[in-house]
């Protein structure tokens, strides 16, 4: 009979083998160059057209992952990767992985793993708990916010009474759709608008003040505004961590915009949230029981290996009334509440709660909150030792874990630009960190996030090294 896998040997082996290579990758992530040196097209034309018709022994496969993939790695688990937003591929969360691909369990239905779902209620209970967020919000794991952001714009729309579900959006007499979030926002935020049939021109982004935080009077004029040109109000996305400059909008004065004009409150806390299990970082949630949807990323600042984004939502039955279909293969006669398939596009759902579950149990929250805590002292370090130089600009306040600043040149703007997208360059190179740009206010700035659970200051020490 033929069988896929016949003995569990050459298994053995090679898993211990791998454990080891991880082993000795984490102890010493620093003797990589943190971004890939690879040009496009090096990794793909070291593969054969087809693959080997009689099968390669792992022992040879672990080889070529060495030798042909780890130089297009850009080492995401390196203490110095600093671009964009850090991420922590923990030990925790990485053994979490090998058992929920061991077990390939989906979780669709309760019954399809009673673990699956059950883990997933009782991991994002503890979760909301340890961010002090209202009690009774109902939670979903979902790959990424994006997709968690998508989902409550859509049931957002279903809440204003249009009844998109029943009756589509074509083919009748709709007023324009309106989504507001400032100009700060992440681009999840549109692209969700836009595959929802708002249109990019539906997204009205709200000017943000000189803290790069939604103005608040300029939210309340733009829905009058639009309000009396017939346009509808779906949403209101407010930001708690922004991905340019991690700040943070007012979120009480939005809170009380929203519940006064009865519009939908949607929260990206993908970055920010994190902080929140930390005591003092619990102000950024202030105004928080005005949200009808927060997302949260774990797979960002919280120790879990990507993907794991988290959604809640205080009105878990919009949710599921805007994507809950139950064809006859799918209908259950067993008791369980939650069938996660219910909340959102997916049916196959992966065991992502198990490395939440396998994080937060391993390492305490008192730990977590430690390196949280540490991340952004080594942040304020940072920009405190920054601000010493006069060849120096903070172009943002500093917040939470992230810095943003510029060297100045003489020779106006474009000359700025060319210097400090040139010195990136030139800080990249030497493998030793890895930084990203944004701009703000036409100012192209240096970014530095801090995040990952091995990051120590002498890592974050490199960036003043370069300068
Ligand atoms: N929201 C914010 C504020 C972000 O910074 C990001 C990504 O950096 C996202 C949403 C999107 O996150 P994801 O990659 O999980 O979709």
């Amino acid at each position: 009979m033929p069988k896929l896998d016949k003995t569990s040997t050459e298994f053995r082996e090679a898993g211990h083998r791998i454990v080891d290579w991880i082993a000795d990758y984490l102890d010493d992530t620093d003797r990589y160059d943190v971004l890939s040196r690879a040009n496009p097209g090096d990794i793909e034309r070291q593969f054969a057209a087809s693959p080997d018709e009689r099968g390669k022994p792992y022992e040879a496969l672990l080889e070529e992952f060495k030798s042909k993939l780890l130089p297009g790695i850009t080492h995401w688990n390196h203490p110095a990767f600093f671009a964009y937003f850090s991420i922590t591929g923990s030990q925790a969360g990485i053994l979490a992985e090998l058992l929920t691909a061991a077990l390939n369990a989906n979780g669709m239905l309760w019954k399809t793993s009673p673990s699956l779902t059950e883990l997933e209620t009782v991991t994002l209970r503890w979760l909301r708990n340890a961010m002090g967020l209202p009690q009774g919000l109902f939670g979903i794991i979902n790959d990424t916010a994006s997709i968690n952001s998508f989902l409550a714009l859509a049931a957002a729309r279903e809440a204003t009474g249009l009844n998109v579900r029943g009756e589509g959006l074509t083919g009748r007499n709709l007023p324009p759709l309106r989504v507001y979030c400032s100009d700060q926002a992440h681009s999840s935020i549109e692209k969700g608008a836009l595959a929802l049939g708002i249109g990019a021109r539906g997204v009205v982004k709200i000017p943000s003040d000189e803290a790069f935080r939604m103005r608040v009077d300029a939210l309340e004029e733009a829905i009058a505004r639009d309000r009396a040109a017939g346009s509808l109000p779906v949403a209101i996305s407010a930001t708690v961590g922004t991905t340019s400059t991690a700040s943070v909008d007012p979120l009480r004065r939005i809170g009380e915009i929203a519940a006064r004009e009865k519009i939908w409150l949607h929260v990206d806390g993908a970055y920010g949230g994190s902080a929140t299990i930390v005591p003092e970082f619990r102000w950024l949630w202030d105004g928080i029981e005005y949200a009808d949807s927060i997302v949260v990323n774990p797979h960002k600042w919280l120790f879990t290996p990507i993907d794991c984004g988290v959604l809640y939502t205080r009105r878990p039955d919009v949710l599921r009334e805007t994507f809950s279909l139950v064809p006859e293969y799918l209908k259950t006669t067993d008791s369980a509440e939650i069938n996660y398939m219910d909340y959102g596009l997916q049916l196959g759902r992966r065991f992502r709660s198990l490395k939440l579950w396998m994080v937060m149990e391993h390492y305490g929250l008192e730990r977590m909150r430690e390196v949280i805590r540490e991340h952004v002292r080594y942040a304020q370090r940072l920009s405190a030792e920054l601000r010493k130089r006069d060849d120096i600009e903070l172009v943002a306040p500093q917040s939470l874990s992230v810095v943003v600043f510029r060297k100045v040149v003489p020779g106006g703007e474009e000359a700025c630009e060319r210097e400090n997208a040139a010195l990136i360059e030139r800080m990249n190179a030497t493998g030793k960190l890895f930084v990203s740009h944004t701009k703000l206010r036409g100012k192209y700035a240096i970014r530095v996030a801090i995040g990952n659970g091995a990051t120590e200051w002498r890592h974050v020490e490199r960036v003043l090294e370069c300068l």
